[in-house]
């Protein structure tokens, strides 16, 4: 008689997402750092008693070892890195940016086990700078959702033409193009945003924090806009939580 060994693995990790299974377990949904997204089941974790405690909760930070099951892994020890959760809970506007973190990342890496370290650190830094507070939450949010566009390979066109690359800054916008297009590209139905709202859009894009928080509310809320409008549109479904922002 053989048996196939369970395979046992170590990583670490931010919670997506957790889902109940049965009466005391649930499924975890976990952006590990090697190993990309992993579901994973952990068990008695509803139980008052459960050794895992409160760790396993969205927006925490954990070191995990995981067992591979047949459909499921499983989750055999956890340890806390960092809890996020406290610290972006306590300011609604975080809460609802960081929720919206967490389900872009959950939505862009759509296969599991496969490992996207840019994504996973794109996630651990929103998550920090939203629970540290000193960033406005949305622009925390809109710098994230540019950038994992870029790691899901849709960086929008912020310069030149996104069909022919001429050079630019360009007047108009177009969301099925990919942003920004020349006078000779222009789909019918192109916008004309504020030039100042696309250099936020890429002051968020490249980081450049000084540049993003010099910026005007109408900006902002045009870039979340446009932000929004490019990542719904390359998404099959949209964003339940996006919007449930607080933009206040
Ligand atoms: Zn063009």
């Amino acid at each position: 008689m053989s048996s196939v060994p369970q395979s046992l693995y170590r990583d670490e990790g931010i919670v997506l997402r957790t889902q109940k299974l049965g009466e005391a377990d649930r499924i975890i949904t976990v952006l590990t750092r090697r190993t990309g997204k992993v579901r994973a089941v952990a068990k008695g974790v509803r139980r008052t008693k459960s050794k895992f405690g409160a760790r396993l909760e969205p927006f925490s930070h954990v070191d995990l070892q995981l067992y591979t099951g047949r459909n499921l892994d499983i989750v055999s020890q956890a340890e806390s890195i960092r809890a996020y959760g406290p610290g972006i809970a306590g300011d609604y506007r975080a809460y609802t940016a960081g929720t919206a973190v967490l389900e872009t990342a959950d939505r862009l890496t759509a296969e599991e086990k496969e490992p996207s370290l840019r994504m996973f650190l794109l996630v651990v830094g929103a998550l920090r700078t939203l629970a540290e507070g000193e960033k406005p939450p949305t622009l925390v949010l809109d710098a994230f959702l540019l950038r994992a566009m870029s790691v899901a390979g849709w960086e929008p066109a912020l310069g030149d033409c996104a069909r022919c690359g001429e050079a630019g800054p360009h007047r108009h916008f177009s969301v099925p193009a990919g942003g920004s297009v020349c006078p000779s590209c222009r789909p019918t139905g192109s916008s004309m945003p504020s030039p100042v709202t696309i250099e936020l859009m890429e002051a968020l894009l490249s980081g450049d924090w000084a540049r993003a928080e010099a910026s005007q509310g109408t900006n902002r809320r045009e870039g979340s806009g446009l932000v929004a409008a490019l990542l719904q549109w390359h998404l099959e479904r949209g964003l339940r939580s996006l919007p449930l922002v607080d933009r206040t």
